[in-house]
């Protein structure tokens, strides 16, 4: 049987189920060992339904969303183990979570597993940082995702199951653009950040979402129970807890989360006086892994990855933030749907209506709601980006809303703009893109002549029929080197 809040649904009415369950006192500095409370296991043959008044959720621990004390704040629990001590609605891992439901029905994995975090720690410190208690700076991750067995630990050791949402790791990574950056000079190896090899050395953190409710409202401009209504209307019910349990204000949505990688001391990010390069990219499979030449997308991350080397070598630091938003959101089967949309149009893909077939598609331009991003900044302690490798200016406004100061916009150079995706960027040009030098003079007659490629989808594929195969003149160089 559904949840009668289902019913409730039109017109949007004020939340009643639950409203007036008793919230429990949040934890206090002076809570010692004692005051860790004991585990409450579920047993993996008892299916609380979250729907079933008291079955889920009946005792939650407190969360203190935004205290500096992380034994305060308290930990966020949504592991299956304590269905009626859980503080948040949704589950660990994301979209991942299906495969661990799968991994048991096929009796690979023990639902009653406790993973073993003893090796698990970062390997480099971030933070705390004066942002991880301010609820308007971070409300989309947990800042203290990465520090589960240094906070928790007397919680670990009564047998809790408190899972990181943030691991924290090294890598050398090893890109081809880099490896021709060497040889043609663009980079110099140093040994240290860049080896000959064209191999660079990182620093990086990879981060599940973890959403404090009432501030996510707050950003998107609507009520929390005008949130909750919303994304419990468009999963189709999946979390009833968001209309049932208003007292629990925290969710791990099933999206995908996000990577942070660091070139440089990552020490030196707060230090407005030391150079800070940074990219906020989002995920792009198709050009990103698979070098499609429809969209600036790798070519404008290769960019910045080489620039965030420059900056480390210049004893700076470079960030990208590389967030799982394909397809502006909407994911990949849409923008391939798009894709087909903007080539069979009359006229075939222009930048004119570039930005229209989305919409035709999806019903909406663009999901990825930039409110939300900048969170990542504030955990690593940025307050000034001294060179934002970006022309978007939705990312700009919405960091340099929260505070972080953006110094010089760096666009990417026009010779790394792939023959398909000049359509793309005449048209988030013309629709407001910061231009920089390189793109000036991109007007609405640019906007009716940028054609891209005719794949006759309906016939034999064309070899090159576009009208902007030529290459645009190289602009001024945009970056010191
Ligand atoms: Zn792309």
């Amino acid at each position: 049987m559904p949840p009668a809040s289902l019913n409730a649904l039109q017109p949007l009415e004020p939340f009643q189920a639950s409203s007036d369950r008793p919230t429990k006192k949040a934890r206090t500095e002076k809570d010692d060992d004692e005051a860790v409370p004991e585990p409450d296991f579920t047993k993996a043959d008892h299916i609380p339904l979250t729907t079933h008044t008291d079955a889920f959720g009946v005792d939650p621990i407190p969360i203190s969303w935004g205290h500096p004390n992380p034994e305060v704040r308290g930990p966020v629990i949504c592991t299956v183990r304590h269905s009626a001590q859980r503080n948040a609605i949704g589950a660990h891992q994301g979209s991942y979570c299906i495969y661990t439901g799968l991994a048991v029905a096929a009796k690979k994995l023990d639902p009653d597993y406790v993973p073993n975090l003893k090796l698990t720690t970062p390997v480099f410190n971030i933070g705390p940082y004066p942002s991880w208690s301010d609820p308007k700076k971070i409300a989309s991750i947990d800042p203290f995702g990465h520090v589960v067995t240094q906070h928790y630990s007397k919680w670990l050791d009564k047998g809790w199951d408190i899972r990181p949402t943030i691991a924290v790791t090294k890598a050398h990574i090893d890109l081809p653009e880099c490896r021709e950056a060497l040889a043609t000079g663009r980079l110099k190896a140093d040994g240290k950040i860049l080896l000959p090899s064209g191999q660079s050395i990182c620093s990086k953190a990879a981060i599940e979402p973890v959403w404090y409710l009432p501030e996510i409202a707050r950003r998107f401009r609507t009520t929390e129970a005008n949130l909750r209504h919303s994304i419990f209307r468009m999963t189709n019910g999946m979390y009833p807890e968001l209309i049932t349990r208003p007292d629990i204000k925290v969710f791990l949505p099933p999206i995908g989360g996000l990577t942070i990688y660091i070139w440089g001391d990552p020490d030196t990010i707060p230090d407005e006086d030391i150079e800070l390069t940074c990219r906020v990219h989002d995920e792009c499979n198709g050009s990103d892994v698979f070098g499609s030449d429809i969209c600036t997308c790798r070519p404008y991350l290769t960019h910045a990855i080489e620039e965030c080397i420059k900056t480390a070598q210049r004893g700076g630091c470079g960030i990208v933030i590389y967030y799982r938003k394909e397809g502006r959101s909407l994911g990949e089967v849409t923008k391939y749907l798009v894709y087909n949309t903007r080539k069979r149009q009359e006229g075939g893909d222009s930048a004119e209506n570039y930005f229209n077939c989305t919409e035709q598609v999806a019903g909406v331009q663009d999901t990825r709601f930039q409110a939300l991003m900048p969170d990542p900044l504030h955990f690593l302690g940025v307050t000034k980006i001294h060179n934002f490798i970006s022309m978007s200016d939705m990312k700009y406004n919405a960091i340099v809303s929260t505070g972080i100061k953006i110094e010089n916009r760096i666009e990417i150079p026009p010779d790394m703009v792939p023959t398909d995706a000049q359509v793309e960027i005449t048209a988030k040009v013309f629709h407001g893109y910061n231009a920089g030098k390189a793109y000036q003079g991109i007007d609405a007659q640019s906007l009716k002549d940028v054609k891209g490629r005719d794949y006759k989808y309906n016939g034999p594929e064309a070899t090159s029929t576009t009208t902007n195969d030529k290459p645009i003149p190289e602009a001024e160089k945009t970056v010191e080197s």
